[in-house]
């Protein structure tokens, strides 16, 4: 079904209720909307602020139907919510990004070809259909390869890195372990980039389109753990990625907020790692230093209004606090610390239970330059390491 005009008063649904779904909810409900969040666990974050909670199975058919006569129109918060509740959904009310587009994007072989058929650059890749055949699939794309599960991966979760001959085996095996019926994966050469790039850009219905600056990504153990904007180098960059993002999600005639992964080669070249069909990690600094964050773009463009004007105030770094991160900040004088820090905002996202690699919350460290954001974020880091002020 297409989405008219959505008027403010009307409520938003959103599947997923973790931090992205919960910072759509404030941007809606700043707009005049409401919002109405579904997702299986009572603790997720969105249903906090949610003025309607759904906290039942994505399977259940009468949530479902209720569901779907309370909103005006459907997002999700992240890809690996299930197709076919979209595609039920879909049936009812607009859904933005649309199911089609989610199956392109839920698999990483689909995706990738989606790209590549498009004339796209990504890494080199094969689908493996069976983990029999992971060696001489390695052996086609050659060492260093990545093996990833085509589905539900995030985080560096799901994947495996073979460096050589010798250890296809024991990646065979572990994947052999967590295999279950239909599963499949895909095997990437693994790119010696030179840095990890992310771009967010935001379509309308009437196929109008704008970016955000190009931003520079730091990962640890797969996790995002600090994104600096804007990226460092030359204006041709930005505008080659700019220009990439425009163009692959209007080949996928996406309407929404999507980011795309990207890979800096030595050569300058960028390739297309992924693209997310929702708002990003690495966009989360729009809260505090764009004239539009991001969470309000997802709700203009799927509610058919205009898109923001994007412009960044500040130069800016963010942290994701990650686990134990959290700790000191959830004692008061640990968050008294954080909050004396210049130009650091603070956002926990109330999740109640550390654990590791939990993303906890984050902290956008601004700046006059990008070196003072830099130092101020390091700062912080030193005392989370050090602990004696934070964790007091
Ligand atoms: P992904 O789940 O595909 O976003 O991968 C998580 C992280 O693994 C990326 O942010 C990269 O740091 C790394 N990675 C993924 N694919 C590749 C690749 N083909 N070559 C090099 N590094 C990769």
């Amino acid at each position: 079904m297409k989405a008219g005009v959505i008027a403010p008063g009307s409520v938003l649904g959103v599947l997923g209720g973790g931090q992205l779904g919960a910072m759509f909810t404030v941007a809606a409900y700043r707009l005049g909307y409401h919002v109405a969040v579904w997702d299986p666990d009572p603790e997720a974050p969105a249903h906090r602020v949610a003025t309607h909670s759904f906290p039942f199975p994505f399977t259940d058919q009468h949530v479902l139907a209720r569901f779907a006569d309370l909103v005006s129109v459907v997002t999700y918060e992240w890809e690996n919510i299930p197709a076919e509740l979209c595609r039920a959904l879909e049936q009812r009310k607009p859904v933005c990004p649309s199911s089609a587009i989610l199956s392109v994007i839920q698999d990483r072989i689909t995706q990738k070809n989606f790209l590549a058929s498009h004339g796209f650059s990504t890494p080199p890749f094969i689908g493996l259909a069976s983990p029999d055949q992971l060696l001489s699939t390695v052996r086609q794309i050659g060492y260093p390869a990545l093996c990833k599960t085509a589905t539900a991966g995030y985080d560096g979760k799901g994947q495996w890195r073979i460096s050589r001959e010798s250890e296809v085996r024991e990646v065979e095996h572990a994947i052999l372990e967590s295999a279950r019926p239909g599963m499949r994966w895909i095997v990437e050469s693994l790119v010696p980039f030179e840095r990890e790039l992310s771009i967010l850009v935001v379509r309308g219905a009437d196929g109008q389109s704008c970016t955000y600056p190009i931003v520079e990504n730091e990962h640890e153990e797969g996790i995002l753990r600090t994104t600096m904007v804007p990226a460092s180098g030359s204006s041709a960059v930005a505008s080659q990625a700019a220009a990439l993002a425009i163009q692959a999600i209007d080949r996928l005639e996406g309407v929404g907020v999507f980011c795309l992964e990207l890979f800096q080669l030595s050569t300058g070249e960028l390739l297309i790692n992924e693209i997310a069909p929702r708002p990003h990690n690495s966009g989360h600094y729009t809260l505090d230093v764009c004239s539009v964050s991001q969470f309000e773009q997802q709700v203009r463009a799927i509610c058919g209004m205009p898109l923001g004007e994007v412009r960044l105030l500040s130069p800016a770094v963010m942290l994701n606090l990650i686990g134990d991160d959290a700790a000191p900040l959830m004692k008061g004088a640990g968050c008294r610390a954080l909050l004396d820090i210049p130009g650091a905002v603070l956002h926990l996202y109330g999740k109640r239970v550390i654990r590791p690699r939990r993303k906890m919350g984050h902290v956008t460290f601004f700046g006059e330059t990008l070196v003072l954001a830099l130092d101020h974020a390091k700062q912080f880091r030193d005392g989370l390491a050090s602990g004696p002020t934070l964790s007091s």
